[in-house]
């Protein structure tokens, strides 16, 4: 049993079919959770799908008609990168509504993990990078709208800027986001976060700790949040197909306890979401995002004892 519960539903699958996005990851995660005994069935949670007055929280009336309705004109398909259907806009609805219980059940246990969202490309008018829907800003406002929280901070380490979190919340002081990326990659515009780390091409594990780590703990200190968001991508992994950084799968998972363990020794709940991962090798993206939940395991038992 673990000592927080884990957000899934089998809907979360964005029926891309073959796709460079994965979409069947979801449920590999969830199985291999089970099959390696990291978690029990009673550790998941099943989510509903978040309300429309929670996604219009974050997103334009305008764009959640069009994503209701499949009346996307052809340009807004084309940014979105993945074809239309209603499973897909379901699976968004999920998703938020993951990353709302998630967060949610955080603030109970300590760490609250979705099996799936960190869609951070995601405008409030137009979705892009295979994001229509904002699921972690839809779960800061929808828990500063109950009075649950005040400030919150996110932490993107996808290898791609969080340019939809920083457009989200650039002109808003209860919010700080923190990516850390690699600069000559998607997407081209990217509006500025509370702190954008930079990263050259190739940078591997030492040099991507030592960057990421003291800039946390700083961030922490300052701005004092009382929630933390987690976008763990996959995709800063040397394999990956879509990233250019030379992380490896033990320096990511370094990456995720080191961030945790910051958060949970200031007390400050945290919720892990899963975003980007296209390794040559799928199961090398399912083992990377596993061991993002079982860095979180160690950390909730370490700080148990
Ligand atoms: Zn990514």
């Amino acid at each position: 049993m673990l000592p927080f519960k884990l957000a899934y539903h089998e809907r979360y699958d964005l029926n891309l079919g073959a796709h460079v996005f994965p979409s069947e990851k979801f449920r590999l995660i969830h199985d291999k959770l089970l099959n390696d005994g990291i978690a029990e069935p009673d550790d998941f949670l099943r989510p509903e799908p978040a309300t429309d007055a929670d996604i219009l929280r974050v997103h334009t009336q305008d764009w959640v008609q069009k994503l209701k309705t499949g009346t996307l004109t052809a340009s807004e398909q084309m940014k979105l990168e993945v074809p239309y259907s209603p499973e897909l806009v379901r699976a968004f609805w999920l998703a938020a509504g993951g990353t709302i219980l998630a967060a949610e059940s955080a603030l109970q246990d300590g760490f609250g993990c979705n099996i799936g969202g960190g869609f951070h490309h995601a405008y409030p008018g137009h979705g892009e990078g295979f994001c229509a829907i904002h699921d972690l800003a839809v779960a800061i406002r929808t828990l500063q709208a109950r009075h649950k929280i005040t400030r919150a901070m996110v932490v993107d380490t996808d290898v791609h800027h969080g340019n939809g979190t920083a457009a989200i919340f650039g002109k808003d002081d209860s919010v700080f986001t923190l990516s850390i990326h690699q600069l000559n990659n998607y997407p081209a515009h990217k509006p500025h976060s509370t702190l954008d780390l930079n990263l050259e091409d190739g940078v591997a594990d030492e040099e991507y700790l030592a960057t990421l780590l003291p800039a946390v703990t700083k961030s922490i200190a300052d701005f004092k949040p009382d929630i933390l968001f987690y976008v763990g991508g996959a995709d800063p992994y040397r394999e990956d197909q879509l990233g250019g950084l030379d992380l490896s799968m033990e320096g990511l998972q370094k990456r995720d306890a080191g961030v945790f363990k910051q958060a949970r020794a200031k007390n400050i709940p945290v919720v892990t979401t899963l975003a980007g991962g296209y390794a040559r090798q799928l199961t090398d993206t399912i083992q990377i995002h596993v061991n993002t939940i079982e860095a979180a395991k160690h950390v909730a038992e370490n700080q148990n004892q």
